[in-house]
């Protein structure tokens, strides 16, 4: 009988000195408004710090440098470093590195791996996922319009990108373009590696958006649009076979979202956090605050909900180690659409107790709120992971041969009566 859920003790040692170290180094630097240098220069003694640790890129194998951890300790690792939008940058395992140097451990080639991923890893290169349009509809990216024709030796891409997260400051993009439209739906994409001075790249802006309306350029965070024109890339920088990019992403996105799932655990627990020092201290009507029976509401509600988030998202972590990331795609559904609400409403509530103060810059409610929404769309919309959970149940059921609901309860009577009709008999003559 299998069915634990305690921590090894030299592992939990791991998670006090996380605790401690993204309290006391990492979140003081969100105080300050660092621009990318910056950001860099103070991380550089921190990285080597969680090195030192053995704590560095936690979500890749030995053989390429990382711990190989596996989902389940991620998922307690990320819990702590997701309080901070930081603190991942500072384990080598930030949103969308963590993601692509994924893609390059599972279908990049020896060299590309040399070229690419080593530095990646290494924090010596930065990168971006290139795949969400405009002109069509992300959450379906069958869809995708941006071409990649192969000529000669070379591919040459031509397509219009946005919200390509960090593709401003990054050094390469993980381009997904259409190589074959005639092939079947899920086979016409593909991955190409795309270094951002090729000629014909160009990174029009980060656009403005609720977490950044001032939008700019060069901005860690920032979600970048991008023309391609006439992009010229060598054959060799195809990743995988041709047609393989919904393969990759699939198999990409399956550790990218749940690793997003496990840091909105610790967003969600550092507003509760607050959201309980506010309850104590704030009064008005007579008690303070944690006495309104509202108010107490919020807490159990936000303290049940993030629970239930919580190991929905163990669950899953647990489902992928020991079966694999396809294994786990509707535990993975559940818990994108689920945890991004819990967030959703955990932070809600944080800023509504703090009244006008948590709508202020002045506390980080306000910022954990605009990230909060955005974890509603990013990686597959609400709706698209509802629908594909929904799909998935269903394949387990089937419609009544004879149309009537299978619980009826006049026609379950009429066939338990005949099903007992002989004891229903028997103790009708012994009365
Ligand atoms: C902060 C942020 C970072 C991002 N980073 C990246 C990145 O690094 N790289 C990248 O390529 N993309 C990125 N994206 C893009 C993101 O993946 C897309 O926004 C997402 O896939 C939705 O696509 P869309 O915006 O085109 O919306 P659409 O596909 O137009 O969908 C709009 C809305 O339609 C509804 N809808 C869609 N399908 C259904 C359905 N089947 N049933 C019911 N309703 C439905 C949903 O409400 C959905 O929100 C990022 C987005 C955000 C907000």
């Amino acid at each position: 009988m299998a069915w634990d859920f305690s921590t090894e003790p030299e592992f939990q040692e791991q998670l006090d000195w996380m605790r401690e170290f993204v309290r006391e180094e990492i979140w003081p630097l969100e105080t300050l408004d660092l621009d990318v240098e910056q950001l860099d220069r103070a991380m550089g003694p921190l990285q080597e710090r969680v090195k030192d640790q053995g704590l560095w890129a936690a979500h890749l194998d030995p053989e390429l440098g990382g711990q190989g951890f596996g989902q389940v300790k991620l998922g307690l690792m990320h819990e702590i470093l997701g309080t901070s939008p930081f603190a991942p940058l500072a384990f080598g395992n930030q949103a969308p590195d963590s993601g692509n140097s994924e893609i390059l451990a599972l279908a990049g080639t020896p060299e590309q791996k040399e070229r690419w991923l080593h530095p990646l890893l290494a924090g010596d290169l930065k990168s971006a996922f290139s795949m969400t349009e405009p002109e069509s509809a992300g959450s379906d990216p069958t869809l995708l319009r941006t071409r990649a024709v192969k000529e000669g030796d070379a591919y040459v891409i031509n397509g219009h990108k946005w919200f390509s997260s960090n593709a401003s400051i990054a050094d390469f993009l993980i381009v997904m373009a259409v190589t074959d439209p005639d092939a079947r739906r899920y086979q016409r994409a593909s991955m190409l590696i795309v270094p951002v001075d090729t000629p014909g790249v160009e990174i029009v802006r980060d656009v403005p958006t609720m977490e950044h309306p001032e939008g700019g350029h060069g901005r860690y965070g920032g979600h970048a649009e991008i023309y391609y024109r006439d992009v010229r890339v060598p054959a060799e920088n195809l990743l995988g076979p041709e047609g393989a990019g919904f393969l990759i992403a699939q198999q990409r996105l399956g550790p990218g979202r749940i690793h997003h799932c496990m840091r909105w655990l610790g967003v969600s627990r550092r507003a509760f956090d607050m959201l309980c020092e506010r309850a104590l201290y704030r009064e008005s009507h007579g008690s303070v605050l944690g006495e309104k029976q509202t108010v107490q509401n919020w807490i159990a509600d936000s303290a049940a909900q993030m629970q239930a988030a919580r190991l929905m998202t163990l669950h899953a972590a647990w489902k992928m180690d020991t079966e694999g990331s396809s294994a786990a795609r509707e535990e993975i559904a559940l818990i994108k659409f689920y945890g991004a609400q819990v967030l959703h409403d955990v932070v809600d509530r944080a800023v509504q107790l703090h009244g006008a103060l948590g709508y202020s810059t002045d506390l980080p409610l306000e910022a954990m709120y605009r990230f909060a929404r955005a974890a509603r769309l990013y990686d597959g919309p609400d709706e698209v992971h509802r629908q594909s959970v929904a799909r998935s149940i269903l394949r387990g059921y089937e419609p009544p041969a004879d149309g009537i609901p299978s619980q009826h309860v006049p026609t379950r009577r009429d066939a338990a009566r005949a099903k007992f009709a002989h004891l229903l008999e028997a103790v009708t003559s012994n009365d």
